[in-house]
This record gives C-alpha cells, structure tokens and sequence, in this order.
C-alpha cells in the first residue's frame, strides 16, 4: 500500500522570543512554526513567528487567491507560539480557510485568546477583521483528529500552562511527534 509522503519544515525554532542575528542563521531566529504536508495537505504546527514567513511563502500558491486551507494546530498560548498569526499574510484574503486547533481551556477559549493578541491597543487589525475564514477547534488531550490521510493525537505536556504535544501520524509513511516546551 502507498500513502501519501510526510514531509516537514522547520520556519521557526526558537523560543520566547525571535533572535535574528549571525549567531542564529543556522535554524533561522524566528519562533515555534513548523510546516507539515501529506499529499495536498497543509498542516501548520504553532503560530510564533516563523508563520510571517510560511505565510509569504503560501502567497505563491493557491494561498495568494484565496483558494487554500490549512490546518493550524496551536501547542499552547505563550507568545512565541502565537505572536506570528498577526503578520500571517494568507488570513488576510478572502477565500482562504483556516481550521485552529488548540487545548479546550475552561477560562480562555482559542479563539479569545488570538482576539486578545490583537485588541485595538495591541495590534491595528483585530482578528475578527481578518478576511479569511478562521474556524476554531478545541481539543480535549486524548483526542484524534483525522486531516485526509493525517492522523493527529494530542497529549498533555507539563508546562507553565495547558499545552499540547501532537503526533501526526501517516500510515505507512510514517510519525512526526511534535513536543515543544
Ligand atoms: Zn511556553
């Protein structure tokens, strides 16, 4: 049997905050982002500041005229995992969908978190003026999500707040296990 290829790239790999500079040029100074493909499938693991980057990059495909989806999946809220949705050029065009995925919190929900990000005193766009279509999903840890071929589990990490693992899993092409803080 022949599945789809897994492919992976890294946009961004650092944390707390981006670190651009000789020293860094190596894994790139831009925060959590990492790009997940199946086939024709796009999966986006956290949203830091590597997302500018994959965003502009997805402006060449069917991103650029509205005709793309992606799947975001969210480890957890800290800044550098979230901080690049702002300045992500593709949520900007109508037309284009995107599914956010991040852990069911009983006192913030998903979507009012990236709200916040991006109030009126923190960002001159709020999210809800963003033209593509956001649709948000909340996970509870245990739960699988299948993406076309893409079999996505997330897991409970220790961290200083609610956060996720995810495994992505493509059979028989293989496993991504995605751990970040
Ligand atoms: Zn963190």
């Amino acid at each position: 049997m022949k599945g789809e290829s897994l492919k992976l790239k890294y946009y961004g790999t650092r944390g707390s905050l981006p670190v651009p500079g000789q020293d860094t040029v190596k894994y790139g100074g831009n925060t959590s982002c990492v790009k997940i493909t199946v086939g024709a499938t796009l999966i986006i693991l956290d949203g830091g500041s590597g997302l500018r980057v994959l965003g502009n990059e997805l402006l060449q495909s069917e991103f650029g005229y509205g005709q793309g989806t992606a799947h975001i999946f969210f480890s957890h809220a800290h800044w550098d995992h979230i901080n690049g949705f702002p300045f992500f050029s593709p949520a900007y065009i109508k037309g284009n969908r995107f599914v956010l995925y991040g852990e069911h919190n009983s006192s913030l929900s998903l979507r009012q978190i990236l709200s916040t990000q991006q109030n009126h005193v923190n960002f001159p766009v709020r999210l809800a003026d963003m033209s593509s279509s956001l649709e948000f999903v909340e996970l509870n840890a245990g739960e699988k999500i299948q993406c076309s071929d893409a079999l996505i589990s997330c897991f409970a990490l220790n961290h200083s707040v609610d956060t996720f693992s995810y495994c992505i899993e493509v059979k028989p092409s293989g496993k991504i296990d995605y751990v970040s803080d």
